[in-house]
């Protein structure tokens, strides 16, 4: 492991000053990846700028919605009475994602900073563009069941592997951002990007700006609600396919939708085509199949994975029966 210098900050003007002004440093929270990534030699940076004491731990209504500081514990958020009063959808996917132990250790902005979890990205043998530019992607022809089947690149066809993610793309949610230049807000649609050219940039933050709060306004969607996810093991595995979903139903008729995926591209995949489709419409398992035929059709395998052409649709449907079904929740 490469030798690194360590220091600990307790206010975010300090930590964007330490990252900012030094290109090898970077910000420690949780370290639930970023240790794993360090031992591994697949990420070295020389500074650790540790953030765990910064006052950005709370959750707290506020008049639109609920704002989720940015080092609330994965299991903090999943437990709290407003988050599964107002947003179950987030409470399920938090709980469907790693093992309790690293859910007591990880952080809503670590959450979001998490890497890929392709192999070729940890085998650092292998060619790998995100990790080393410009060496190439051993997935591509190579192992890649796990991998992308929307929004890949011929660079990089790596998924994003975040449940959390998933939901807060589905819910709207806001990311504040602090950084040399001030506060700014990212739609969180907008916070992970495709992978493009330049797949060794996960996301759109600028140098040295530190992620300080997620605000998800209030909808109409709260109880009928469901992540589905599909997975290799029952617990502690990254998702083949995963699906969050959240419905408002007036007589069984759809009056508001959300929906997005994980498992399926280099950021969480939201589903608006479907969401416009299935508004007015009736609950019905029709309605469902219809919605997924229509997510689809841009849909492209990468060898191994075109088992995913199938289950991508039938887990959106089945997620949707099941969010229809949990009115009670
Ligand atoms: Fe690297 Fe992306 Fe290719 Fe995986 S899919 S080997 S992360 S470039």
């Amino acid at each position: 492991m490469k030798q690194f210098s360590y220091i600990r900050v307790t206010s975010s003007d300090a930590a964007i000053a330490a990252v900012s002004k030094d290109k090898s440093a970077t910000f420690l929270a949780g370290g639930t990846n970023l240790v794993d990534l360090m031992k591994s030699g697949v990420t070295g940076p020389e500074r650790l700028v540790d953030i765990n004491r910064l006052p950005l731990t709370k959750i707290e209504e506020t008049k639109t919605g609920l704002r989720i500081g940015a080092l609330a514990k994965n299991t903090m958020v999943a437990e709290h009475p407003l988050v599964v009063k107002h947003f179950p959808l987030l409470s399920l996917a938090l709980k469907a994602g790693a093992s309790p132990q690293l859910r007591n250790m990880a952080t809503v902005g670590g959450n979001m900073m998490q890497r890929t979890r392709c192999h070729y990205f940890y085998d650092t043998a292998m060619p790998c563009n995100k990790r080393n530019p410009g060496s190439g992607c051993g997935a591509i022809g190579g192992v890649n069941r796990m991998h992308a089947i929307f929004g890949a690149s011929d660079k990089c066809i790596a998924v994003h592997p975040s449940d959390m993610c998933v939901a807060l793309t589905a819910l709207d949610a806001v990311v504040t951002v602090k950084g040399p230049k001030g506060e700014r807000k990212i739609p969180f649609g907008d916070f992970h990007r495709l992978p493009g050219d330049t797949p060794e940039v996960d996301n759109t933050l600028q140098r040295g700006e530190l992620i300080i709060a997620v605000d998800i306004p209030f909808n109409e969607v709260g109880g009928y609600a469901h992540y589905l996810k599909v997975r290799d093991r029952a617990s502690y595995a990254f998702a083949l396919v995963s699906v969050g979903a959240a419905l408002s139903l007036k007589d069984n008729n759809i009056a508001d939708v959300r929906l997005a995926m994980g498992g399926v591209a280099h950021k969480p995949w939201r589903l608006r085509e479907a969401e416009a489709f299935l508004k007015g419409k009736k609950a019905t398992v029709e309605n469902f199949q219809e919605a997924a035929r229509m997510v689809m059709a841009p849909a492209k395998s990468q060898g191994s994975n075109e088992f995913k052409l199938t289950l991508a649709p039938n887990t959106i449907v089945e997620a949707l029966k099941l969010a229809a079904a949990n009115g009670n929740i």
